[in-house]
């Protein structure tokens, strides 16, 4: 398997977010590197960050030492606004949602499974995240469900994530 997509700490830390209190994954210092612009990237020091993922908080990165990255200050701030679900393919989540809808959401998933597999793909430089895209193909997946069977009738739970 590409190591790109294996956690390299066995017990990934998360942590709540200053600004908004999301749960934020611990990211490798070379995602935060390669992901922040000149000159914000002159503050960055060694130690742990974490990504905060909610799309509508400000803040991309936060230290424990107390320095914070927003996520305007990314390189890729315009792809994170867009809702960019792989950034290795270039592949948005509302593509990504229309390919499901259309059923042909298995082929596009096999490419990016193929690609991961070759080790072609490099989540830990262009995902915020630094994570792999794969665990939120799947969450899309089950939301996209989720959505369709409400859709129809009662769906197979009532409880709903967004209030
Ligand atoms: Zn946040």
């Amino acid at each position: 398997m590409a190591d790109c997509c294996s956690n390299s700490s066995p017990t990934p830390n998360a942590h709540d977010c200053p600004s908004c209190g999301a749960s934020a994954k611990r990211v490798g210092i070379k995602t935060v590197y390669h992901q922040v612009r000149f000159p914000e990237n002159q503050a960055i020091h060694s130690g742990d960050y974490y990504f905060c993922p909610a799309e509508a908080c400000t803040v991309a990165y936060f230290s424990t030492a107390g320095d914070t990255v927003l996520k305007q200050q990314l390189r890729i701030a315009s792809n994170i606004r867009e809702g960019l679900l792989c950034y290795c393919f270039d592949i948005t989540e509302a593509q990504y949602r229309s390919t499901l809808q259309a059923g042909s959401a298995a082929a596009l998933k096999h490419f990016v499974i193929e690609q991961v597999k070759a080790g072609y793909c490099a989540c830990e430089i262009t995902n915020p995240s630094g994570q792999c895209c794969l665990a939120k193909f799947k969450q899309l997946e089950k939301q996209t469900r989720q959505d369709f069977s409400r859709k129809l009738k009662w769906g197979p739970s009532d409880f709903s994530s967004e209030k």
